[in-house]
């Protein structure tokens, strides 16, 4: 009788009955553990104590139990939680048990909280300069107009830190809020990235840098987000000029391809590439995860909050587009994002 209901359950679910003996299996629970055909002992089928001992204490008292089921499968482990309940159908007396893989949902808690722990990190540094210099001006530099000009100068400094943080903790979200809802308006990049190599042409020149940007000639237009491609642009120049080493060169250069080979359609292909030191191959990989820093120091010494190449990879995903990054040592890197035109 509890065979065809064990089938029904759309998760690997088996029966032990009250003499603590697997009485069925569904066979998404076979294929979990081969062992649990019908009629062993429970304690032959699994292993780990605690699940042998919610299953007991729940055949004793026929109040739910719940336990934790780790499965090893060639080196991936897979966390369950198993939810075991009293039933009685029939000549079928015992526990029903299900296995829910909450294995992502596990990740997803251990990212969350690696990512409040990098926020606070990141706040807490600035605060604390903060804290110190306004200790300092309230005691020792009380009446030292000098000291005080200079302070103030590091705590504006350490403020708009802070400032840039937020905001770009806040564009995050904003992207990841409205991922699943892909830009409509046509919008020409030619004339994007014009407007982004105007406003950084002179933080770029008092960093001794040049951008050099081939404007394509004629108007190139993909379904876009303006003000959320001119931030993906911003942070790549802004990166190329702040990373570039000194008196470099950051050009920008914009074609149009026929067909990607990864997006299978016609695109816009916009790279951005810089004469700085590059970038080694093993840090490649993580460069657009959350935090990820090269090199800490000077990351925070330019300004950087640590988010920007997330928030371009984000964006970049809203469009349907990809993202692809090639750094040789010595020579520089470029940042190479391609759109589909619909
Ligand atoms: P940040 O705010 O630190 O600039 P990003 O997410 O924009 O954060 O970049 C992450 C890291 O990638 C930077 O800290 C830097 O180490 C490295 N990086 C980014 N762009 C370049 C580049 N053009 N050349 C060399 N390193 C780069």
């Amino acid at each position: 009788m509890i065979a065809p209901l064990l089938e029904a359950i759309p998760l690997p679910a088996l029966f032990v009955s009250t003499d603590s003996r697997v009485r069925g299996a569904n066979a998404r629970a076979v294929a979990l553990q081969p062992n649990a055909s019908e009629d062993r002992a429970l304690v032959m089928v699994f292993r780990q104590p605690g699940l042998i001992s919610a299953i007991e204490k729940c055949l004793q008292s026929k109040e739910p139990q719940k336990a934790i089921y780790l499965h090893n499968e060639e080196g991936q482990e897979t966390r369950f939680e198993v939810n075991c309940s009293f039933v009685s159908l029939g000549d079928d007396i015992g526990v029903l048990a299900c296995f829910q893989d909450v294995t992502h949902v596990e990740q997803a808690g251990e990212i969350r909280r690696e990512f409040v722990a990098n926020v606070s990190h990141e706040l807490k540094t600035p605060l604390t300069a903060l804290l110190g210099f306004i200790e300092t001006l309230r005691g020792p530099a009380k009446d030292d107009p000098k000291a005080r000009e200079r302070f103030l100068g590091i705590m504006a400094g350490e403020a708009s830190r802070m400032n840039r943080l937020v905001g770009d903790l806040l564009s995050l979200s904003r992207v990841e809020e409205d991922a699943r809802m892909r830009p409509r308006t046509a919008e020409d990049v030619g004339d994007i990235l014009s407007t982004v190599v105007r406003n950084l042409n002179e933080v770029a020149q008092s960093l001794d840098h040049q951008i050099i940007f081939e404007k394509p000639d004629g108007a190139l237009k993909v379904p876009s987000d303006r003000d959320q491609l001119i931030q993906v642009f911003t942070n790549l120049i802004e990166n190329g000029v702040k990373y570039g080493g000194s008196e470099g060169t950051v050009t920008v250069r914009v074609e149009q391809v026929e067909k990607d080979a990864t997006l299978r359609k016609a695109a816009v292909r916009i790279s951005v590439t810089d004469t700085g030191p590059g970038i080694d191959p093993v840090h490649l990989p993580r460069l657009t995860e959350r935090f990820y820093r090269i090199d800490s120091h000077r990351s925070r010494e330019m300004g950087g909050t640590g988010l920007g190449l997330a928030i371009v990879k984000h964006i970049v995903a809203r469009h349907r587009g990809r993202m692809k990054i090639e750094s040789t040592l010595g020579e520089g890197s470029t940042f190479t994002v391609i759109l589909p035109k619909n």
